[in-house]
């Protein structure tokens, strides 16, 4: 074996979930032109795969780990299980993917009652998961435009946030003929979001609303103008996701068995990604058993949680109209991929059981709350890092989780991008539809250590030691 780049000859598939429609890949469809349902892309040849058997995988996948080929290197180390047609310079690399697993240290673990793991997708190029996606989706949108020899494409999405972060990055890094343009519910991201693709170069159009709103216009956009769609009814970013399943089986030495996994849900891209992504793997047995998955969602934008908290029988689609969320990139009440997830989750309860796939509820206060408990415990949980803790500690009063069980929870986004609600958790500011009261023994802000003027008329050595003298008054240092 060889950590030489694949042969490359492959196919994949659009297959609608309305009808069963299927649609070759060499054109960027969204929704299916017969039912306009959404699609999951498929491999039609993915049992020729099954000529080698799961160890050659495993140790295909193991050795691509130490590979100098760039390509290789993130989401792409996985290739013949994403997209077997690309060549080596179609593939966009930024770092993403491969993010680390970090335990929870003791007195977190103690804390919780249960021991648990995050998985830091905080740690991709621009800071969230979304950008494992947009590597796969934008190395397909090059093959597409050397295919047709395209000369100008506009990408557009619209976001809470991080997906116009992720697209607007790597539009600037691929460069013509691409040209990104992003659309955010005006108030609804917050600075450091905004600040990702004003500094890329993309145009960015903020409009009043929430993001259902913008969601709506995006999708007018791409079926009446010639435009690349990014959001994750773009089944490319779908496929780019699954990554998060492989580098998790992966980490975990292959074996997955008794592992239950939290993913915050709000458009419901990831939730679908990292459920197509295990079944992958146990089809090809490369795993011999799933994962529990648990989706979480905040009470003020929960459609997918109601559905589900409903008997069999009596489930309803119904979008929800949100409330104002510190889960803000989660912050969706009417989910694109809820038709994936519902036959997502069917197919993982087939193979895995009926507790194979749940979902669960939390409040705001709890999100606030978890993600500075994690936080002031050296993780670095975005608030929806923060949900999917509050989502164990809700499980675990459930008794949803078995003693034998592992716990991993993912950090979608980096605790950096979210620092305003944790400045209003400080402050005690938060707008009451939050419905977030600070508890004040976490309260934590600069302190003032000499007056403003002090340092007025001073030497560099005396204003050192009236600081230090100060510094050690306030700490109640004694002298050695
Ligand atoms: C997009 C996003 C989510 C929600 O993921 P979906 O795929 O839309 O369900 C959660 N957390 C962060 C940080 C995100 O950027
Ligand atoms: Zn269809």
């Amino acid at each position: 074996m060889s950590t030489n780049f694949p042969a490359c000859g492959g196919r994949m598939e659009y297959v609608c979930l309305g009808c069963g429609a299927r649609y070759p890949h060499d054109s960027l469809l969204y929704a299916c032109p017969k039912c306009d349902n959404v699609f999951l892309l498929e491999n039609p040849d993915f049992s020729s795969l099954k000529k080698y058997d799961g160890l050659y995988w495993r140790k295909l996948f193991d050795e691509r780990t130490a590979s100098r080929s760039t390509a290789l290197r993130g989401i792409f180390r996985y290739y013949e299980l994403l997209v077997p047609f690309l060549a080596e310079d179609d593939i966009v690399y930024l770092g993403e993917g491969i993010t680390p697993i970090v335990e929870a240290p003791p007195a977190l673990r103690s804390i919780v009652g249960v021991p648990f793991s995050y998985k830091n997708d905080g740690q991709n190029p621009s800071a969230s998961f979304k950008d494992r996606g947009m590597a796969c989706a934008f190395s397909y949108l090059k093959w597409l435009c050397r295919r047709h020899k395209w000369d100008e494409v506009l990408t557009i999405c619209a976001s809470t946030g991080d997906t116009s972060a992720s697209a607007a990055l790597y539009a600037a890094y691929v460069g013509p003929p691409l040209k990104s343009v992003v659309l955010l519910p005006k108030g609804k991201v917050t600075q450091q979001q905004l600040s990702q693709p004003l500094g890329s170069g993309a145009a960015v159009l903020e409009l009043p609303g929430v993001f259902d709103d913008c969601m709506k216009v995006v999708e007018r956009m791409a079926e009446r103008h010639n435009v690349a769609l990014l959001n994750s009814k773009n089944s490319w970013r779908i496929l780019g996701q699954e990554s998060w399943a492989y580098e998790t089986a992966q980490w975990f030495d292959w074996d997955v068995s008794g592992l239950c996994v939290f993913v915050p849900v709000g458009n419901a891209g990831n939730i679908t990604a990292i459920m197509c992504g295990f079944l992958k793997l146990r089809e090809l047995g490369v795993i011999t058993a799933l994962p529990r998955v648990f989706g979480v969602q905040s009470e003020h934008a929960d459609p997918v949680y109601r559905y589900y908290a409903a008997p069999p029988q009596q489930r309803r689609w119904q979008p929800v109209r949100v409330r104002a969320s510190v889960a803000q990139a989660a912050m969706i009440g009417n989910p694109v991929s809820f038709p994936r997830v519902s036959a997502l989750a069917e197919r993982f309860i087939a193979e895995g059981g009926e507790n194979s796939f749940q979902m669960i509820q939390v409040t705001e206060q709890q999100i606030m709350d978890a993600t500075l408990l994690a936080n002031r415990h050296g993780h670095i949980a975005c608030t929806q890092g923060g949900e999917c803790l509050a989502g164990l500690v809700n499980a675990k009063i459930l008794g949803l989780i078995g003693e034998q069980e592992r716990v991993l929870l993912t950090a979608t986004a980096h605790s950096l991008k979210f620092a305003g609600f944790q400045e209003m958790y400080f402050t005690d500011s938060f707008p009451p539809e939050y419905g977030v009261t600070p508890d004040k023994s976490l309260d934590n802000r600069p302190l003032l250590l000499l007056s403003e003027n002090s340092r007025e008329g001073r030497s560099d050595a005396d204003y050192a030691e009236l600081a230090a003298d100060a510094l050690a008054e306030r700490l109640q240092l004694e002298k050695k």
